[in-house]
């Protein structure tokens, strides 16, 4: 029985075969370190994939909605285009502003898959968000989930049931820190095809 369950960890822990596609990561304004530097080697380490930090872009002023006190994430799409490493390159944004489509209140990060590219919003990974006192370390891990699962779909996964998989919807807080960084079986199958 321990072999098996052994296996099945692993499978969740090896990280999935991405070396042969960079993935960009571009700043839209101004970005922590410690957070980048995590990004970049968890992305690393979960997709074995090839990332560099190319870029940083302005806040986007069109995009802000002032009776929302938000940005909307669509806007960012076009900006980070100019940053694809070649055709089957993939590009992501980070960045520190509150994001929002038009029917939902926020969203952690919006991918395009067909364009592929992808941004990622810290603003409510952060405890200091909802009034908790800060921890770099959760702030980190939500950051690195919600960046792994947007590639995940620029990679074309969709959404996965288990609650534990990378993949899992995050319509909450409680569901980010619930999932792991990492892909389930089914769908590191999905990414391998
Ligand atoms: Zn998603
Ligand atoms: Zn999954």
């Amino acid at each position: 029985m321990i072999p098996i369950i052994l296996a099945i960890i692993s499978l969740w822990t090896t990280p999935v075969n991405a070396a042969s596609i960079p993935i960009n990561l571009v700043l839209c304004g101004e970005v922590p370190p410690e957070i980048l530097d995590f990004l970049k080697d968890g992305l690393k380490k979960e997709l074995a994939a090839e990332v560099t930090q190319v870029g940083q872009v302005p806040m986007h002023p069109c995009a802000y909605n002032l009776s929302r006190r938000q940005y909307q994430a669509e806007a960012f799409l076009p900006l980070l285009l100019p940053f694809k490493p070649g055709s089957k390159g993939l590009v992501l944004g980070v960045t520190t502003a509150d994001l929002y489509v038009p029917d939902l209140n926020f969203v952690f990060g919006l991918a395009d898959s067909r364009q592929k590219c992808a941004i990622i919003s810290l603003a409510r990974l952060q405890p200091e968000f909802y009034g908790h006192p800060g921890n770099l370390r959760l702030f980190r891990e939500r950051a690195l989930k919600e960046a792994v699962h947007e590639v995940g779909h620029l990679l074309g996964l969709g959404h996965c049931p288990k609650p534990a998989c990378v993949m899992f919807f995050s319509n909450s807080l409680a569901d980010t820190d619930r999932k792991g960084p990492g892909f389930c079986p089914e769908c590191r199958r999905g990414l391998e095809k």
